[in-house]
Protein backbone atom coordinates (compact mmCIF):
# COMPACT_ATOMS: atom_id res chain seq x y z
CA UNK A 1 0.00 0.00 0.00
CA UNK A 2 0.99 3.56 -0.91
CA UNK A 3 1.65 5.69 1.99
CA UNK A 4 2.07 9.11 1.26
CA UNK A 5 4.05 11.22 3.81
CA UNK A 6 6.74 14.20 4.41
CA UNK A 7 8.60 15.28 7.16
CA UNK A 8 7.38 18.70 6.44
CA UNK A 9 4.54 18.28 8.88
CA UNK A 10 6.97 18.89 11.82
CA UNK A 11 6.68 22.60 10.53
CA UNK A 12 3.74 22.88 12.59
CA UNK A 13 5.11 22.45 16.60
CA UNK A 14 3.19 24.64 19.37
CA UNK A 15 4.42 24.15 22.78
CA UNK A 16 1.15 24.38 24.43
CA UNK A 17 -2.45 23.80 23.93
CA UNK A 18 -5.47 25.56 26.52
CA UNK A 19 -7.34 22.67 27.23
CA UNK A 20 -9.98 21.87 29.41
CA UNK A 21 -9.26 25.53 31.21
CA UNK A 22 -5.42 24.04 31.46
CA UNK A 23 -2.16 25.37 29.43
CA UNK A 24 -0.28 22.16 29.08
CA UNK A 25 1.68 20.31 26.10
CA UNK A 26 0.23 19.41 23.20
CA UNK A 27 -1.98 16.76 22.54
CA UNK A 28 -1.30 17.22 18.72
CA UNK A 29 2.50 16.83 18.27
CA UNK A 30 4.72 15.86 15.69
CA UNK A 31 5.95 13.11 17.37
CA UNK A 32 2.36 11.29 16.29
CA UNK A 33 3.04 11.52 12.70
CA UNK A 34 6.14 10.06 13.57
CA UNK A 35 4.99 7.20 15.42
CA UNK A 36 3.09 6.07 12.80
CA UNK A 37 5.58 6.56 10.30
CA UNK A 38 8.13 3.69 12.34
CA UNK A 39 5.20 1.53 12.40
CA UNK A 40 4.31 1.56 8.83
CA UNK A 41 8.01 1.80 7.85
CA UNK A 42 8.56 -1.79 9.91
CA UNK A 43 6.06 -3.62 7.65
CA UNK A 44 6.82 -4.66 4.28
CA UNK A 45 2.71 -3.71 3.73
CA UNK A 46 3.79 -0.36 2.98
CA UNK A 47 6.14 1.63 0.12
CA UNK A 48 6.02 5.23 1.25
CA UNK A 49 6.35 8.36 -1.19
CA UNK A 50 6.37 12.00 -0.96
CA UNK A 51 4.14 13.91 -1.80
CA UNK A 52 3.61 16.19 -4.91
CA UNK A 53 3.31 19.94 -5.05
CA UNK A 54 -0.30 20.73 -6.06
CA UNK A 55 -0.33 24.58 -5.04
CA UNK A 56 -3.14 26.77 -3.25
CA UNK A 57 -5.84 25.99 -6.17
CA UNK A 58 -7.63 23.25 -4.67
CA UNK A 59 -7.39 24.83 -1.10
CA UNK A 60 -9.38 28.16 -2.54
CA UNK A 61 -12.03 26.04 -3.87
CA UNK A 62 -13.02 24.85 -0.69
CA UNK A 63 -12.21 27.12 1.98
CA UNK A 64 -12.48 31.22 2.03
CA UNK A 65 -9.61 32.84 0.32
CA UNK A 66 -9.47 35.00 2.88
CA UNK A 67 -8.74 32.11 5.48
CA UNK A 68 -6.00 30.98 3.48
CA UNK A 69 -4.30 34.67 3.42
CA UNK A 70 -4.74 35.01 6.80
CA UNK A 71 -2.52 31.69 7.57
CA UNK A 72 0.09 32.47 5.85
CA UNK A 73 0.66 35.80 7.01
CA UNK A 74 -0.99 36.06 10.51
CA UNK A 75 1.96 34.28 12.82
CA UNK A 76 4.52 37.36 11.35
CA UNK A 77 1.94 40.01 12.25
CA UNK A 78 1.01 38.67 15.10
CA UNK A 79 4.77 39.26 16.04
CA UNK A 80 5.17 43.28 14.70
CA UNK A 81 2.27 44.02 16.90
CA UNK A 82 2.86 41.93 19.96
CA UNK A 83 6.62 41.11 20.11
CA UNK A 84 7.95 37.77 19.77
CA UNK A 85 6.20 34.64 20.92
CA UNK A 86 6.36 30.99 19.72
CA UNK A 87 2.57 30.30 19.79
CA UNK A 88 -0.34 32.49 18.69
CA UNK A 89 -3.60 31.98 19.97
CA UNK A 90 -6.53 33.84 20.27
CA UNK A 91 -8.16 35.64 22.92
CA UNK A 92 -11.19 37.52 21.82
CA UNK A 93 -14.21 35.48 19.43
CA UNK A 94 -16.06 37.28 16.80
CA UNK A 95 -19.07 36.30 18.39
CA UNK A 96 -22.23 37.47 16.04
CA UNK A 97 -24.30 38.51 19.48
CA UNK A 98 -21.86 41.17 19.94
CA UNK A 99 -23.41 42.94 16.71
CA UNK A 100 -27.18 42.34 17.49
CA UNK A 101 -29.46 44.19 16.03
CA UNK A 102 -26.59 46.56 14.32
CA UNK A 103 -26.03 44.68 10.98
CA UNK A 104 -23.49 42.14 10.35
CA UNK A 105 -19.62 42.51 10.96
CA UNK A 106 -16.82 42.58 8.57
CA UNK A 107 -13.65 41.42 9.09
CA UNK A 108 -11.52 43.30 11.23
CA UNK A 109 -8.39 45.30 10.87
CA UNK A 110 -6.12 44.39 13.80
CA UNK A 111 -4.47 41.39 14.27
CA UNK A 112 -6.08 40.26 17.58
CA UNK A 113 -9.26 40.54 16.09
CA UNK A 114 -9.04 38.75 13.24
CA UNK A 115 -7.32 36.29 14.46
CA UNK A 116 -10.36 35.32 16.79
CA UNK A 117 -12.39 35.82 12.94
CA UNK A 118 -10.78 33.07 11.46
CA UNK A 119 -10.45 30.77 14.29
CA UNK A 120 -13.28 29.35 16.78
CA UNK A 121 -11.44 28.30 20.11
CA UNK A 122 -7.92 27.78 22.07
CA UNK A 123 -6.42 24.40 21.36
CA UNK A 124 -5.12 25.29 17.80
CA UNK A 125 -2.17 27.61 17.88
CA UNK A 126 -0.02 28.97 15.15
CA UNK A 127 3.47 28.49 14.96
CA UNK A 128 6.32 30.29 12.72
CA UNK A 129 5.49 27.81 10.14
CA UNK A 130 2.31 26.30 10.48
CA UNK A 131 1.11 27.25 7.68
CA UNK A 132 3.38 25.45 5.30
CA UNK A 133 2.86 22.38 7.29
CA UNK A 134 -0.64 23.00 6.86
CA UNK A 135 -0.02 22.98 2.73
CA UNK A 136 1.74 19.83 3.31
CA UNK A 137 -0.76 17.78 4.52
CA UNK A 138 -3.23 19.05 1.55
CA UNK A 139 -0.61 17.63 -0.81
CA UNK A 140 -0.08 14.71 0.75
CA UNK A 141 -3.87 14.23 1.09
CA UNK A 142 -4.49 15.33 -3.14
CA UNK A 143 -0.94 12.80 -3.87
CA UNK A 144 -2.49 10.24 -2.18
CA UNK A 145 -5.98 10.49 -3.97
CA UNK A 146 -4.24 10.68 -7.40
CA UNK A 147 -2.78 7.69 -6.68
CA UNK A 148 -5.89 6.42 -6.32
CA UNK A 149 -7.13 8.02 -9.54
CA UNK A 150 -4.49 6.08 -11.08
CA UNK A 151 -5.31 2.56 -10.18
CA UNK A 152 -4.23 2.18 -6.35
CA UNK A 153 -7.33 0.65 -4.97
CA UNK A 154 -6.53 2.07 -1.38
CA UNK A 155 -3.36 4.63 -0.30
CA UNK A 156 -3.21 5.95 2.59
CA UNK A 157 -2.12 9.91 3.11
CA UNK A 158 -0.26 10.60 6.41
CA UNK A 159 -1.42 13.70 7.16
CA UNK A 160 -0.24 16.05 9.73
CA UNK A 161 -1.99 18.36 10.89
CA UNK A 162 -5.25 16.94 10.35
CA UNK A 163 -8.01 18.62 8.81
CA UNK A 164 -12.30 17.46 9.67
CA UNK A 165 -12.69 20.29 12.09
CA UNK A 166 -11.56 23.34 9.29
CA UNK A 167 -14.85 24.68 7.64
CA UNK A 168 -14.69 26.64 4.55
CA UNK A 169 -14.09 30.18 7.09
CA UNK A 170 -12.54 28.62 9.97
CA UNK A 171 -9.49 26.59 11.75
CA UNK A 172 -9.62 25.21 14.94
CA UNK A 173 -9.48 21.43 16.39
CA UNK A 174 -5.85 21.01 15.69
CA UNK A 175 -7.24 21.83 11.71
CA UNK A 176 -5.91 24.46 9.01
CA UNK A 177 -7.05 22.96 5.94
CA UNK A 178 -9.63 20.19 5.57
CA UNK A 179 -7.64 17.57 3.77
CA UNK A 180 -10.48 15.41 3.27
CA UNK A 181 -12.94 18.13 2.08
CA UNK A 182 -10.19 19.38 -0.64
CA UNK A 183 -9.45 15.70 -1.84
CA UNK A 184 -13.36 14.99 -2.04
CA UNK A 185 -14.46 17.83 -3.60
CA UNK A 186 -11.60 17.52 -6.12
CA UNK A 187 -12.58 14.30 -6.67
CA UNK A 188 -15.97 14.89 -7.34
CA UNK A 189 -15.77 18.20 -9.90
CA UNK A 190 -12.52 16.39 -12.08
CA UNK A 191 -14.42 13.03 -12.73
CA UNK A 192 -17.84 14.65 -12.77
CA UNK A 193 -18.55 11.24 -9.90
CA UNK A 194 -20.45 11.15 -6.20
CA UNK A 195 -17.88 11.15 -3.58
CA UNK A 196 -18.56 9.16 0.20
CA UNK A 197 -16.89 10.70 3.10
CA UNK A 198 -16.45 8.42 5.91
CA UNK A 199 -15.54 10.32 9.04
CA UNK A 200 -14.32 7.68 12.17
CA UNK A 201 -12.77 9.98 14.15
CA UNK A 202 -13.86 10.45 17.45
CA UNK A 203 -14.54 14.01 17.31
CA UNK A 204 -17.76 15.42 14.62
CA UNK A 205 -15.89 16.40 11.50
CA UNK A 206 -17.57 19.51 11.60
CA UNK A 207 -15.52 21.39 8.78
CA UNK A 208 -16.27 18.94 6.54
CA UNK A 209 -20.11 18.39 7.29
CA UNK A 210 -20.06 22.52 6.74
CA UNK A 211 -18.32 22.51 3.34
CA UNK A 212 -20.26 20.20 1.71
CA UNK A 213 -24.03 20.50 3.93
CA UNK A 214 -26.16 21.45 0.62
CA UNK A 215 -24.68 19.62 -1.77
CA UNK A 216 -25.90 16.53 -3.46
CA UNK A 217 -22.46 14.89 -5.22
CA UNK A 218 -20.35 14.66 -1.95
CA UNK A 219 -21.92 12.44 1.22
CA UNK A 220 -20.70 12.31 4.53
CA UNK A 221 -21.23 9.93 7.35
CA UNK A 222 -20.14 10.30 10.48
CA UNK A 223 -19.74 8.06 13.75
CA UNK A 224 -18.34 10.14 16.88
CA UNK A 225 -18.71 10.80 20.24
CA UNK A 226 -22.16 12.49 20.86
CA UNK A 227 -21.66 16.02 20.76
CA UNK A 228 -24.59 16.57 23.68
CA UNK A 229 -20.75 15.49 25.92
CA UNK A 230 -17.95 15.88 23.37
CA UNK A 231 -16.09 18.55 21.02
CA UNK A 232 -17.56 20.24 18.72
CA UNK A 233 -20.62 20.57 20.73
CA UNK A 234 -22.68 22.62 18.18
CA UNK A 235 -22.30 19.88 15.60
CA UNK A 236 -23.13 15.95 14.73
CA UNK A 237 -26.55 15.62 16.40
CA UNK A 238 -28.57 13.10 14.23
CA UNK A 239 -31.25 15.21 12.90
CA UNK A 240 -28.31 17.21 10.91
CA UNK A 241 -29.10 15.47 7.09
CA UNK A 242 -27.87 18.30 4.97
CA UNK A 243 -30.12 21.00 3.68
CA UNK A 244 -31.05 22.25 0.15
CA UNK A 245 -30.06 19.60 -2.52
CA UNK A 246 -28.05 18.07 0.13
CA UNK A 247 -30.74 16.83 2.18
CA UNK A 248 -30.28 13.41 2.91
CA UNK A 249 -26.49 13.47 2.15
CA UNK A 250 -25.52 13.82 5.60
CA UNK A 251 -25.41 11.08 7.97
CA UNK A 252 -25.02 11.47 11.94
CA UNK A 253 -24.34 8.61 14.29
CA UNK A 254 -23.72 10.13 17.61
CA UNK A 255 -22.04 7.24 19.99
CA UNK A 256 -22.30 6.39 23.99
CA UNK A 257 -19.57 6.79 26.33
CA UNK A 258 -17.47 3.57 26.31
CA UNK A 259 -19.30 1.96 23.51
CA UNK A 260 -17.70 -1.25 22.84
CA UNK A 261 -16.39 -2.91 19.43
CA UNK A 262 -19.43 -4.68 18.95
CA UNK A 263 -21.51 -2.11 19.37
CA UNK A 264 -19.54 0.02 17.12
CA UNK A 265 -19.17 -2.53 14.38
CA UNK A 266 -22.93 -2.66 14.21
CA UNK A 267 -23.11 1.10 13.77
CA UNK A 268 -20.39 1.03 11.09
CA UNK A 269 -21.93 -1.81 9.32
CA UNK A 270 -24.93 0.83 9.20
CA UNK A 271 -23.19 3.52 8.23
CA UNK A 272 -21.38 1.07 5.25
CA UNK A 273 -24.91 0.16 3.83
CA UNK A 274 -25.96 3.86 3.48
CA UNK A 275 -22.39 4.55 1.56
CA UNK A 276 -23.46 2.06 -0.53
CA UNK A 277 -26.49 3.42 -1.04
CA UNK A 278 -25.17 6.64 -2.43
CA UNK A 279 -23.17 4.47 -4.72
CA UNK A 280 -20.10 6.82 -5.11
CA UNK A 281 -17.38 6.21 -7.39
CA UNK A 282 -14.55 6.46 -4.53
CA UNK A 283 -14.29 7.02 -0.60
CA UNK A 284 -12.66 8.83 1.17
CA UNK A 285 -12.44 7.97 4.84
CA UNK A 286 -11.15 10.72 7.94
CA UNK A 287 -9.06 8.29 9.67
CA UNK A 288 -8.98 8.73 13.60
CA UNK A 289 -7.87 6.21 15.96
CA UNK A 290 -9.22 8.34 18.73
CA UNK A 291 -12.02 5.98 19.29
CA UNK A 292 -9.43 3.78 21.22
CA UNK A 293 -10.03 2.67 24.55
CA UNK A 294 -6.81 4.49 26.10
CA UNK A 295 -7.19 7.58 24.19
CA UNK A 296 -6.46 10.60 26.75
CA UNK A 297 -9.03 13.11 25.23
CA UNK A 298 -11.76 10.34 24.26
CA UNK A 299 -13.94 8.11 25.84
CA UNK A 300 -14.78 5.15 23.20
CA UNK A 301 -13.49 1.72 24.36
CA UNK A 302 -12.57 0.32 20.79
CA UNK A 303 -9.43 -2.29 21.25
CA UNK A 304 -6.13 -2.02 18.99
CA UNK A 305 -7.55 -5.82 16.97
CA UNK A 306 -10.82 -3.87 16.50
CA UNK A 307 -9.65 -1.39 14.07
CA UNK A 308 -8.59 -4.43 12.07
CA UNK A 309 -12.35 -5.52 11.87
CA UNK A 310 -13.50 -1.80 11.14
CA UNK A 311 -11.18 -1.86 7.94
CA UNK A 312 -11.75 -4.60 6.85
CA UNK A 313 -15.85 -3.81 6.99
CA UNK A 314 -14.76 -0.84 4.42
CA UNK A 315 -13.04 -3.04 2.09
CA UNK A 316 -16.25 -5.23 1.73
CA UNK A 317 -17.47 -1.56 0.00
CA UNK A 318 -15.20 -2.39 -2.96
CA UNK A 319 -14.66 1.21 -3.18
CA UNK A 320 -11.56 2.85 -4.58
CA UNK A 321 -10.51 4.01 -1.52
CA UNK A 322 -8.55 7.17 -0.17
CA UNK A 323 -7.62 7.00 3.48
CA UNK A 324 -6.45 10.36 5.50
CA UNK A 325 -5.22 10.52 9.01
CA UNK A 326 -7.04 12.69 11.46
CA UNK A 327 -6.78 12.38 14.77
CA UNK A 328 -5.44 9.66 17.66
CA UNK A 329 -3.53 10.76 20.70
CA UNK A 330 -2.87 7.62 22.85
CA UNK A 331 0.44 7.52 21.60
CA UNK A 332 1.39 4.35 22.60
CA UNK A 333 -1.10 2.81 20.92
CA UNK A 334 -0.97 4.68 17.85
CA UNK A 335 0.97 3.10 15.55
CA UNK A 336 -0.41 -0.18 15.82
CA UNK A 337 -3.47 1.55 15.63
CA UNK A 338 -3.40 2.38 12.24
CA UNK A 339 -1.53 -0.17 10.75
CA UNK A 340 -4.09 -2.53 12.30
CA UNK A 341 -7.02 -0.61 10.66
CA UNK A 342 -4.90 -0.79 7.38
CA UNK A 343 -4.36 -4.33 7.46
CA UNK A 344 -8.25 -4.85 7.26
CA UNK A 345 -8.74 -2.16 4.62
CA UNK A 346 -5.86 -3.73 2.68
CA UNK A 347 -7.57 -6.94 3.24
CA UNK A 348 -4.28 -8.47 4.59
CA UNK A 349 -3.46 -9.77 7.94
CA UNK A 350 -1.27 -7.69 10.20
CA UNK A 351 1.01 -10.21 12.63
CA UNK A 352 0.65 -9.45 15.75
ZN1 LIG B 1 -10.58 13.54 16.95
Amino acid sequence: MKVVYTLRHRLHHPEHEIEASRFQPPFEHPGRAEIIQAALAADALFDFVAPDDWGTAPIEAVHDSGLIRFLETAWAEYQRHHGRTHDVVPDLFAMSALRDGMGPAVEPRSISARLGWWCFETTTPLTATTYEAARSAVDTALTTANAVLAGEQVAYGLCRPPGHHASRSLYGGYCFFNNAAVVAHHVATTTGTKVSVLDVDYHHGNGTQQIFYDRDDVQFVSLHGDPARAYPYHTGFADETGAGRGVGSTINVPLAAGVRPDHYLERLTEACDAIRAFDPSMLVVSLGVDTHEADPISDLALTTESFEWCGALVRELGLPTVVLQEGGYADDALGENVRRWLHGVAGTTADA
